[in-house]
């Protein structure tokens, strides 16, 4: 039975199933809109002052832990956009499909194309000490839009050392492999979660 609570912030339902599935079962994992919490502006310049500002603002509503991350697409040659913009960008298209369209345009006659996924993840405890760690993969951009699985930018991103996009892969294959296990991995290493 969980007997403590954890608030994982984020309003992002792909970015919240993979962090609820890392977290431990001893946690009982509340989201935002189930308490009708809203979002921050988020007004960073980095993905970790950004993932700061999340975990500094949910915080404010609970009494218990909370978890943030801040994550995006760094492409390189795009000058690794678009980065801290990566859910803006599908906001200014209109859907993520739009948005991963306007990349592979982009990219048509780059012959760079090199990309990493980077999330920065914030705990913020009861008591207000605040810790932050960085996951990150590297890995190519697809040639086509491929992949049911995943969320976001899942069906153009082939991580290194496979032959698959993200979207392609099982649900738990890239869990237990991407930008935000990475860095959970090194949040383990300093508190127990
Ligand atoms: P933000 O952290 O709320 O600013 O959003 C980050 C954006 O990057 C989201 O729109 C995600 O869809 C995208 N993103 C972050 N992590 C992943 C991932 O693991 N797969 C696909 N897209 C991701």
């Amino acid at each position: 039975m969980p007997y403590k609570k954890i608030l994982i912030g984020t309003h992002n339902k792909g970015k919240f199933k993979e962090i609820a599935y890392l977290v431990s079962n001893k946690y009982k994992k509340i989201s935002p809109s189930s308490m009708k919490i809203p979002s921050p502006r988020e007004t960073g310049k980095t993905f970790k002052s950004n993932s700061k500002l999340k975990a500094n603002f949910f915080s404010r509503f609970v009494k218990y832990p909370v978890i943030s991350d801040d994550s995006g697409l760094c492409i390189k040659s795009l000058n690794n956009r678009p980065g801290i913009y990566s859910a803006r960008l599908a906001k200014k298209h209109g859907s993520f499909l739009n948005a991963m369209k306007f990349i592979l345009k982009k990219l048509k006659l780059k012959k760079n194309r090199s990309a990493m996924f980077v999330c920065s993840l914030t705990y913020k405890s009861s008591k207000g000490k605040i810790i932050t760690v960085e996951g990150k993969i590297k890995g190519t951009i697809s040639k086509v839009i491929i992949g049911k699985n995943g969320f976001g930018y899942d069906p153009i991103f082939i991580p290194v050392n496979k032959k698959i996009t993200f979207g392609q892969m099982k649900k738990l294959i890239k869990i237990k492999m991407d930008h935000r296990f990475l860095a959970f991995q090194k949040l383990k290493k300093k508190i127990r979660i």
